[in-house]
């Protein structure tokens, strides 16, 4: 029986936990600079129950870059064995050192994604996302690895020895961005080479990524999709996948706690409430983190999956704090807008959105990519019409062909806000 099963405990609280949540707090101090000063005004001793824990501060990116370059190792130089970094659009980059255990648990977790999306060590997988101090690739690799899979080990770009490895190894696991996907997949339609190809699975990174798309996806490449979730901050990708059922994403719970809160007031939410993720390492030594602040936008998926695995769920990641737009008084989510161009008939999975301030007045244009065939006219006042009713907000509509939006190896940015 596991633990979640007990009496009077939620599955998402386990006394498991707890007990290592209490063992993290008695040392972290000891052992971390970065927490020594965090909690330097704090009694953990006095910690007993969660509703303490949530009651500690949380850790933000912030506090990472500040950091910078090895303010996280909580461990003497002799246990490091490597950092990765995340991409650092604005100032400095965070750096997370990893022990020897860390690289070896994340593989474990990531040898466990691959087993609940049902790939077996006689599957090929070819990996796409990049190598070096971002952590998708070497994290794919390593669990296939871990699984005993053999790793076409790519990398991203150059579509045409992508495809030519993809046909002549007959890779039949594609690991990528959702974007990354979508662009091989119309690269394979384009050049009429499907019957070359033999994938049967795709494993799309955590980007947010709307029903059109992943529908597209699936069927151009002819393969079942699982979202696979993670963050450089907290190992990388591969700490939660969706299982066949595709109703959410499992996450590790041995390995990680997870919380979700009100991203305005801190406070947790109800149970199966839309809030932001929160994440406590419970096994990282080399640079743990508590209460991290992912800024996922995402909800706890409650009861048993039908799969009968007993890792809780999470909803696949409905947006990011940051993309919350405000347009004319209305607070807008790339989600959301997913979900509206969704449903006007004629539009495609692409879209891109402008925001200007002009004349004194915001301007928001959405671009959209259309089906063949589409009448530009009808669709842009369909999307037009949409907006209105769904939203209260007037758009302007600017139809565009299939192709015209950039699709990129990374994640791609859809929403644009020109007016600071
Ligand atoms: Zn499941």
């Amino acid at each position: 029986m596991s633990e979640s099963s007990l009496v009077g405990e939620s599955s998402l609280k386990k006394p498991a936990q707890f007990e290592t949540i209490l063992d993290l707090l008695a040392n972290i101090t000891k052992k971390s600079a970065f927490y020594r000063d965090k909690f330097a005004d704090l009694d953990l001793s006095s910690i007993r129950s969660w509703e303490d824990f949530e009651r500690l501060p949380f850790t933000d990116k912030g506090d990472l870059r500040d950091a910078y370059p090895l303010g996280l190792q909580a461990v003497p130089d002799e246990d490091i064995v490597r950092i990765h970094s995340s991409s650092g659009t604005t100032g400095l980059p965070i750096i997370i050192p990893y022990t020897k255990r860390d690289v070896d648990e994340w593989a474990e977790m990531f040898a466990r994604c691959y087993e609940m999306a049902g790939v077996t060590p006689l599957d090929r997988i070819h990996v796409t996302p990049g190598y070096g101090l971002w952590t998708a690739g070497i994290g794919f690799q390593a669990g296939a690895e871990r699984l005993g899979a053999m790793v076409v080990p790519m990398g991203p770009g150059n579509t045409d020895k992508q495809l030519k490895m993809m046909s002549d190894l007959k890779s039949t696991v594609l690991c990528a961005t959702s974007s990354y996907a979508l662009l091989l997949a119309e690269e394979i339609d384009r050049r009429g080479i499907r019957s070359k190809i033999h994938l049967s699975k795709g494993l799309i990174g955590s980007e947010r990524w709307g029903k059109q798309m992943r529908h597209r996806i699936a069927t151009e490449l002819g393969v079942q999709l699982f979202d696979i979730y993670g963050l450089t901050e907290i190992y990388g990708p591969g700490i939660g996948i969706s299982c066949e059922h595709e109703c959410g994403m499992h996450y590790w719970d041995d390995y990680l706690y997870f919380e979700i809160i009100n991203q305005h007031t801190g406070e947790q939410v109800s149970e199966g409430e839309v809030g932001e993720l929160v994440i406590t390492t419970l096994r990282k030594e080399g640079a743990p983190l508590i209460r991290y602040r992912t800024h996922d936008l995402t909800r706890f998926i409650p009861g048993e999956c039908a799969c009968g695995s007993i890792y809780p769920r999470i909803d696949v990641i409905l947006g990011r704090t940051d993309d919350m737009v405000k347009v004319k008084g209305v607070n807008i989510f790339p989600a959301q807008i997913d979900e509206i161009l969704h449903e006007v008939e004629g539009t495609s999975s692409e879209f891109q959105v402008m925001i200007d301030h002009l004349e004194g007045r915001d301007v928001m244009t959405v671009f959209f990519e259309t089906v063949e065939g589409a009448s530009i006219k009808g669709v842009e006042a369909a999307v037009r019409h949409s907006f209105k009713t769904r939203i209260g907000l007037t758009i302007v509509p600017k139809a565009v062909a299939i192709g015209d939006l950039p699709r990129s190896e990374k994640k791609t940015n859809r929403v644009f806000d020109n007016r600071y």
